[in-house]
C-alpha cells in the first residue's frame, strides 16, 4: 500500500502536535513505521487519506459497536445540533439516557456523566476514599484506567510494597497511596488487603482486562474478590470502560453475576462522542456533590451533542434482543478461523476471548495476567504481524497489549477475509 499522503500529514502534525497525535499508542511507536491518517469510515471499514481501505477491528478503541458512522447516531447528532451545542444547564435528555443506563445495568441507582473513561475512574475512586474515609486503592498490574496519577504506577513491583511513579510527574506522595496485585491470583489479593490492614478505600479492576491484550478472569475470580471485598470492608469497582455495554446489556456485572460497588462507563455509552459516566447505589452516589460532601464537576458533562449520541446506541442495544448473539457468533467465528490458519502455519499462539473483545498473543504460554501478556509480547513477532495485516487492509490496534473489537457490522465475508489475511501473514512468521 502507499502511505504518502499519511506520510505527509505526519511531518506536519509532528510541527505543532507533541509526536504528532492527541493519544501516544496512535503514533505506532509499539510496531515502528508511521501512522496512518484516517479521512473518513463507514460501517465495518476505515479509509485512509491515500485512498486504502482497511476492515477496522480497533473501532476508536472500543465505543463503535454497531460500526462506524451509525446513521441513527449520526442523526442524532445532527439534529441535536442545530438547537445549540451546549447550555451549562440541565436538560431532559441527561434524564432520559440517565433512565435507560440505570434500566440496563443491574445494581445501579444513579449514574454521573462525565466526559471520558479517565475521569470516570478518577472520580470513581475519590468518591470511594471520601465515602470510606481511606486513602489507599488496590489496582492489578496490567490494568489501565485511564492517565490519571493515581493510575500510572509501574507494574510488577511487589504487590505488598508501595508503587512507584512510572510517568515523570506523578508524585511519589500519589504512587505509595495505589498498591499492586496480580491479575487473576486472588491469594495476592487477600496478601496486600492484609498487609493494609483497615487503610484500603477500593479494589478497582477490569472484570475482563482489555489493556494488556484480552484476558478474561479466572473463574471465581471476581466472586473472590467480591468476598474480600465485603470480609475487609472495601468498595469493588469494575472499570467497564470496555466492557459495559459491550459484553452484554448489563455489562460484567450480568454477565458474570458479580455485583461491582461503583461501575465506571466510556467508549459504547458515548456512541463515540466525548463520553464516560460512573453508578452506584443511592448511598454512595449521594455521597457525591451537590447532595455530598465528594467534590466532581464537568463544564461540558451531559454535553446535548454527546448524551443525543449515546442516547442513540444505547437505545439500538436495548431494542434488539439479538444483537450480543452475533457479536458472539461473529467473534467466536473470527476464533475458530484464527485458530485453524496459526495451526496450519505452525505459529505459536494462544487466543484470549470474551464476548467480542479477542487477542492473539504470540506463544504457547496461556496468557492470564500482565507477566504472561509481557512474555508472549517479547518476542517481536507482533510487530510482524501487525504491518503484514495493514499490508492486507486488515487494521488491528498497533500494540500488542490491546483488544480486538468486533463490531456487528462486520459481515461473514470481512471475517473471512481477515482469516485469509492471517494465513498469509503468518506463512511469514
Ligand atoms: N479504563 C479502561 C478499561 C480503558 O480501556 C480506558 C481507555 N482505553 C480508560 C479507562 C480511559 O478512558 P479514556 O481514554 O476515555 O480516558
Amino acid at each position: 500500500m502507499i502511505y504518502k499522503r499519511s506520510s505527509e500529514l505526519f511531518a506536519a502534525a509532528k510541527k505543532v502536535i507533541p509526536g504528532g497525535v492527541n493519544s501516544p499508542v496512535r503514533a505506532f511507536s509499539a510496531v515502528g513505521g508511521e501512522p496512518i491518517f484516517i479521512k473518513e469510515a463507514k460501517g465495518a471499514y476505515l479509509y485512509d487519506e491515500d485512498g486504502n481501505k482497511y476492515i477496522d477491528y480497533i473501532n476508536s478503541w472500543g465505543p463503535l459497536i454497531l460500526g462506524h458512522a451509525y446513521e441513527p447516531v449520526v442523526d442524532a447528532v445532527v439534529e441535536k445540533a442545530k438547537k445549540g451545542t451546549s447550555f451549562g444547564t440541565p436538560t431532559q435528555l441527561e434524564t432520559t439516557i440517565a433512565e435507560l443506563a440505570v434500566s440496563m445495568v443491574p445494581n445501579i441507582d444513579k449514574i454521573r456523566m462525565v466526559n471520558s473513561g479517565t475521569e470516570a475512574t478518577m472520580s470513581a475512586v475519590r468518591l470511594a476514599r471520601g465515602f470510606k474515609g481511606r486513602d489507599k486503592i488496590i489496582k492489578f498490574a496490567g490494568c489501565y484506567h485511564g492517565h490519571s496519577d493515581s493510575f500510572l504506577i509501574q507494574a510488577g513491583s511487589g504487590a505488598v510494597t508501595f508503587g512507584t511513579p512510572n510517568s515523570p510527574g506523578v508524585t511519589n506522595g500519589t504512587a505509595k497511596d495505589t498498591l499492586l496485585a496480580t491479575y487473576n491470583d486472588l491469594e495476592n489479593v487477600k496478601e496486600v488487603l492484609e498487609a493494609n490492614k483497615g487503610e484500603v478505600a477500593c479494589i478497582i479492576l477490569e472484570p475482563v482486562a482489555g489493556n494488556m491484550g484480552c484476558i478474561p478472569p479466572k473463574k471465581g475470580f471476581l466472586e473472590g474478590l467480591r468476598q474480600l471485598c465485603d470480609q475487609h470492608d472495601v468498595l469493588l469497582i469494575f472499570d467497564e470502560v470496555m466492557t459495559g455495554f459491550r459484553l452484554a446489556k448489563g455489562g460484567a456485572q450480568e454477565v458474570y453475576g458479580v455485583n461491582a460497588d461503583i461501575v465506571c462507563f466510556g467508549k459504547v455509552i458515548g456512541g463515540g462522542l466525548p463520553v464516560g459516566a460512573f453508578a452506584a447505589r443511592n448511598e454512595i452516589m449521594d455521597y457525591l456533590a451537590p447532595t455530598g460532601p465528594v467534590y466532581q464537576a464537568g463544564t461540558l458533562s451531559g454535553n446535548p451533542l454527546a448524551m443525543a449520541a449515546g442516547l442513540a446506541m444505547l437505545q439500538e442495544l436495548n431494542k434488539d434482543a439479538e444483537i450480543y448473539n452475533r457479536l458472539e457468533e461473529k467473534t467466536a467465528y473470527l476464533h475458530k478461523g484464527l485458530v485453524n490458519v496459526l495451526n496450519r502455519n505452525k505459529v505459536a499462539h494462544s487466543i484470549n476471548r470474551q464476548g467480542s473483545m479477542i487477542s492473539v498473543h504470540f506463544g504457547e504460554e496461556p496468557v492470564t495476567n500482565f507477566a504472561s501478556a509481557a512474555r508472549s509480547a517479547g518476542n517481536g513477532k507482533f510487530k510482524k504481524f501487525f504491518h503484514g495485516l495493514l499490508e492486507h487492509g486488515v487494521y488491528i490496534a498497533p500494540s500488542a497489549f490491546e483488544t480486538w473489537f468486533i463490531t456487528d457490522a462486520l459481515s461473514y465475508e470481512d471475517l473471512d477475509a481477515t482469516i485469509e489475511a492471517v494465513h498469509q501473514v503468518s506463512k511469514e512468521l
